[in-house]
C-alpha cells in the first residue's frame, strides 16, 4: 500500500478523537484517513435506534464533524444504508485499502462486523479492530473453570485483579496526511441522515445535555473529584446531583470507561488511596464494572434483549393491557415517585437509577405486564439507551436475569418514595399538579383531606392497588414456578 492510498476510519459507538485506539492506529499508519459514520437501520431489525438515540446521535455527529475539521482530519463523510455495501461503495470511489474500526458488541453487529471483515480481507483489503468500548472483552473474563460468570460479585472481583492491564487513555488523534476528498462523492451530510425528528419534542432535552465529546469532558470535569467522592452516600437520592449522567456519553463513546477509570483511579491515589474518598470513588467504579457485566451476559446469551436468561420465565403469564401500559409510559399512574420517573424520562431522556428501578418493579410485578414492554419504551425514549445495559436492568428487575433482585422482592413505591424522594423535591420538579401537597402526603396524595386533595384535582387517582397487586404478581410467580 503506497502512503498515499487512503484508509478508511469506520465511527461507530466511539464518538470521540482521544483515547480511540482505531483512529490513532489509522493515522500511525501514515496514510490519509477518511472519516466515516454510517447510519445501518438494516442490520439491527428490530434493536434500530429509537428516537431519544437519533435526537442525540445527530448532536454529536455535528459535534464530532466539527472536531475532525480543527484537528486537520477530512470532514465526517455520512452514509445510509446497510454497512457492508455503503463501505464498498467508498472503497470502490477512493482506492482506499485498509477499514479501521473499534469493536461493537451487540449481537447484531458482531455478526455483521464479521461478515464483512471476512469480505473484505479476502478482497486483499487490510481491516483491523481495536477495543475501545469496554474495559474487558467480554470473552476475556473466565471463571476458574473458562466458563462465563453468572453473579456479579466474582465477576466484578475478577475485573478488579485484572484492573492494572486497563490500558492508560492515549491522547487525541491527529491527522499525519490530511485527506484531500477529490475522489470521493460528497455523502449525504448529517443532515442527510434524518435523525431529527419532525415534532420539535426534544427541548428539554436540549436544554439538559451537550452531545459530543467536549459535552462528556465537561460532565466528568464537573463530577470529579466532588460529585466522585460523594457517590455511595448521594447515588440513590433523584432529587440530588448524585450521580454522574455520563450514561449516553459512554454508550455512543464519547468519553471512554479506561478515561473515567484511570482519572478517578488516579485521585483516589492522590488522596491517599484509602479512607471515606476512596470508599465513595470505589463504589463509582463498581457502576463502570456493571457496564462490563451487562456485556459480559449479552455475549455469552445474545437473545437476551428478549429471551429471559433463567428460562423458568419463558412462560410466565404475563398481562396484555394497552392501556395500562400507556398509562405507564404517559406519567399517570396516580403513583407520584413512578409518574415522576416517567415524566424525567420523557422530557430529558434519561431516569435515575433508583426511579428506573422503581419504575420497572411496578411494570412487571404490580401491573404484571412484560418486562420486554418496559425494555422498549426505555429503548425509543432513552438517551443512553443502550442494549446490554437496558436487557440487563429489565431483566434484574423482572427477577428473571443472571443475578436478579428475586421475582417476589417487590418495591412498595410509597416506601421507596418516602425513604428516597422524603421532602417530595423530585416529585414536585416533574409532577406539576403535587406542587402545593405538604412533604408528608406527597408520596401517596389519595390520603390527603378533601381540602388538600382539591389542590390536585388533575391528579389521578392510583391505578392499582399495592397489596391486591403485589399478592396477583406472587400467586402467578408461585404458579409459573411451579408448572416449570
Ligand atoms: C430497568 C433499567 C434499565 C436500564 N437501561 C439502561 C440503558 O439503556 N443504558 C444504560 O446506560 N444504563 C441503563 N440502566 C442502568 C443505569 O440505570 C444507568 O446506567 C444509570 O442510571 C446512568 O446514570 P449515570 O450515568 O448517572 O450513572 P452513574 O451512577 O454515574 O454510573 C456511571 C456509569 O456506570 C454505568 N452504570 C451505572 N449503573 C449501571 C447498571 N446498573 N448497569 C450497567 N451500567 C451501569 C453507566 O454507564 C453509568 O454512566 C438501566 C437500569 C435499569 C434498572
Amino acid at each position: 500500500m503506497s502512503a498515499k492510498t487512503p484508509v478508511i476510519f469506520w465511527f461507530r459507538s466511539d464518538l470521540r478523537l482521544s483515547d480511540n485506539p482505531a483512529l490513532s492506529a489509522a493515522v500511525q499508519r501514515g496514510a490519509p484517513v477518511i472519516p466515516v459514520y454510517i447510519l445501518d437501520d438494516q442490520s439491527p431489525a428490530q434493536w434500530k435506534r429509537g428516537g431519544a438515540s437519533r435526537w442525540w446521535l445527530h448532536q454529536s455527529l455535528l459535534s464530532l464533524d466539527a472536531r475532525l475539521q480543527k484537528s486537520g482530519f477530512h470532514p465526517l463523510v455520512c452514509l445510509s444504508g446497510a454497512a457492508g455495501a455503503e463501505l464498498d461503495k467508498i472503497i470502490a470511489e477512493t482506492g482506499a485499502r485498509g477499514v479501521y474500526w473499534n469493536r461493537c458488541y451487540e449481537p447484531w453487529a458482531m455478526t455483521r462486523d464479521t461478515a464483512i471483515k471476512e469480505n473484505l480481507k479476502s478482497r486483499g483489503i487490510e481491516v483491523q479492530s481495536f477495543s475501545a468500548y469496554l474495559m474487558f472483552e467480554p470473552w476475556s473474563i473466565q471463571n476458574k473453570t473458562g466458563g462465563s460468570y453468572k453473579v456479579f460479585t466474582p465477576f466484578s472481583k475478577a475485573c478488579l485483579e485484572q484492573s492494572g492491564a486497563i490500558r492508560p487513555a492515549l491522547a487525541a488523534a491527529k491527522p499525519a496526511i490530511r485527506f484531500d476528498g477529490k475522489s470521493l462523492s460528497k455523502g449525504i451530510g448529517i443532515d442527510g441522515l434524518n435523525l431529527m425528528p419532525r415534532i420539535k419534542w426534544y427541548g428539554g432535552m436540549a436544554a439538559e445535555w451537550t452531545p459530543g465529546e467536549q459535552g462528556a469532558q465537561a460532565r466528568f470535569d464537573a463530577f470529579l473529584p466532588d460529585g466522585v467522592g460523594l457517590y455511595k452516600a448521594e447515588r440513590d437520592f433523584p432529587a440530588k446531583d448524585g450521580v454522574s449522567k455520563l450514561s449516553p456519553h459512554l454508550h455512543f463513546g464519547e468519553i471512554s470507561p479506561h478515561q473515567i477509570w484511570h482519572a478517578v483511579s488516579h485521585v483516589i491515589a492522590a488522596k491517599g488511596g484509602a479512607g471515606n474518598f476512596a470508599a465513595q470513588a470505589q463504589a463509582f467504579l463498581r457502576q463502570l464494572i456493571w457496564r462490563e457485566f451487562s456485556y459480559h451476559l449479552l455475549y455469552h446469551a445474545p437473545d437476551f434483549p428478549d429471551q429471559p436468561w433463567n428460562k423458568q420465565f419463558t412462560r410466565f403469564p404475563w398481562r396484555k393491557d394497552a392501556e395500562t401500559l400507556e398509562k405507564w409510559k404517559r406519567g399517570k399512574t396516580g403513583y407520584p415517585i413512578i409518574d415522576a420517573g416517567m415524566r424525567q424520562l420523557w422530557q430529558t431522556g434519561w431516569m435515575h437509577n433508583r426511579v428506573r428501578m422503581i419504575v420497572g418493579s411496578f411494570l412487571v410485578k404490580n401491573l404484571l405486564l412484560d418486562w420486554r414492554d418496559g425494555e422498549e419504551w426505555f429503548w425509543d425514549t432513552l438517551v443512553d439507551a443502550d442494549l446490554g445495559n437496558n436487557a440487563a436492568g429489565w431483566q434484574w428487575i423482572a427477577g428473571c436475569g443472571a443475578d436478579a433482585a428475586p421475582y417476589f422482592r417487590v418495591f412498595n413505591p410509597i416506601l421507596q418514595s418516602k425513604k428516597f424522594d422524603a421532602a417530595g423535591t423530585y416529585i414536585r420538579r416533574y409532577v406539576p399538579e403535587l406542587q402545593e401537597m405538604p412533604d408528608s402526603l406527597i408520596h401517596a396524595p389519595w390520603e390527603a383531606p378533601p381540602m388538600l386533595r382539591s389542590s390536585a384535582k388533575d391528579y389521578p387517582p392510583p391505578i392499582v392497588d399495592l397489596t391486591q397487586s403485589r399478592d396477583r404478581a406472587l400467586k402467578a410467580y408461585a404458579e409459573s414456578k411451579s408448572a416449570a
